[in-house]
């Protein structure tokens, strides 16, 4: 591991200030269960680690004008615990299928949603791309668990986030400080991740010194989701593949419906003609299916990754039978 400062700020506004130093070559610390993984390989090298539990304002879920606002920092099991999130099915899903009352204590929610890739090329230091004298060595190597969706350019990798497919089908929006001390802007969590075409890039639009500071949850009434997560084992590990769906019906047909893939693409996939397909339809285990299968039409799998296909097609389907009570018997 390479020397670094560290600093632990009390405001957003201090935060912002020590992230913007050093031309913004800093990283944000959360609970550190990964971060800390990155800095001893030396797969990120930043000149000042800034310690973000130490702003009392990023931590906590309250009431918003119309939904309820979580901090950036707020442990995975206390979003768990806390009744105004009772509503939020999927993301409470997400949480539950983290096998690890460790990571569930020290793992934050926003140090989920900025995870950087866990494809292995990039965790040996090949870079997020793992380009090697201008060939993919993902294309041509070990791909079973890479992109089926959206791996047309060089990015083969899938977003590790387990949080984002969750939040994103329930219409979350996310709070980004930085890099000035007052500068704060709030968009849509589907447009907070980005498909790289340089390593430059990243996987996120976070500009050098700026960070999340809250998730923004509108209303969830009278919507009905949830995440299904297809795993390999019970025991701590990342989906195969995962499907949040969030539903709104009215009068036995499908009004309104976010269905998103996590871990299938480079980015958390929203899958946009599955919705379409079951809007003005009953939900039922026949429309959930074509549905499913609508989510995968274009999936595009590399060698060893055909399987995932399949996989997510069902997990489409599950998290849509999930999401409104038709799962047990529809296995
Ligand atoms: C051994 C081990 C196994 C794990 N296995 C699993 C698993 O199987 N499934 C699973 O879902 N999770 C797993 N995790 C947990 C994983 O690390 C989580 O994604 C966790 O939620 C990360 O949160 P953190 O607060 O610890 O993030 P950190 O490690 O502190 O940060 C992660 C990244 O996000 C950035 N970051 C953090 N917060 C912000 C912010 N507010 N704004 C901008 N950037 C930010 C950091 O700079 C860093 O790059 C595992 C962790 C460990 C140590």
């Amino acid at each position: 591991m390479r020397p670094f400062e560290y600093a632990s700020p009390e405001t957003e506004a201090e935060a912002a200030d020590l992230l913007a130093d050093h031309d913004g070559n800093t990283a944000v610390l959360a609970g550190g269960t990964d971060l800390l993984t990155l800095l001893k390989r030396d797969l990120v090298t930043p000149q000042r680690v800034v310690d973000l539990k130490t702003v009392p304002s990023l931590v906590g879920v309250t009431p918003d004008i119309d939904g309820v606002r979580i901090g950036a920092l707020t442990p995975l099991d206390e979003l768990q615990q806390n009744p105004l999130l009772a509503g939020y099915q999927s993301l409470l899903d997400a949480i539950d299928g983290i096998r690890s009352v460790q990571i569930q204590s020290m793992g934050t929610v926003g140090g989920d949603l900025c995870h950087l890739p866990n494809c292995w090329y990039f965790r040996s230091g090949h870079g997020l791309l793992a380009m090697e004298n201008g060939e993919s060595l993902v294309e041509t190597g070990e791909n079973r668990y890479h992109a089926i969706l959206g791996n047309h350019g060089p990015a083969k990798f899938v977003s590790a986030s387990r949080f984002a497919p969750g939040l994103i089908s329930l219409g979350a929006r996310v709070r980004i400080a930085g890099p000035g001390a007052d500068d704060a802007e709030t968009i849509p969590l589907e447009y907070f991740y980005i498909t790289p075409r340089t390593e430059r890039q990243g996987v996120t639009i976070l500009r050098p010194g700026q960070f999340i500071t809250h998730i923004l949850l509108p209303s969830a009434a009278g919507i009905q989701s949830a995440t299904y997560d297809v795993l390999a084992s019970e025991g701590l590990d990342w989906p195969l593949v995962s499907a949040a769906a969030g539903v709104q019906v009215e009068g036995g047909l499908v009004r309104d419906c976010r269905i998103v893939l996590g871990h299938a693409a480079p980015v958390p996939w929203i899958a946009h003609e599955a919705a379409r397909l079951l809007t003005g339809r009953p939900l039922n285990e026949e429309t959930a299916a074509a549905a499913g299968a609508a989510a995968v039409a274009a999936a595009t799998p590399l060698s060893r990754n055909g399987y995932k296909v399949q996989m997510a097609a069902v997990a489409v389907k599950r998290a849509l039978l999930k999401a409104t009570g038709q799962l047990e018997g529809g296995l």
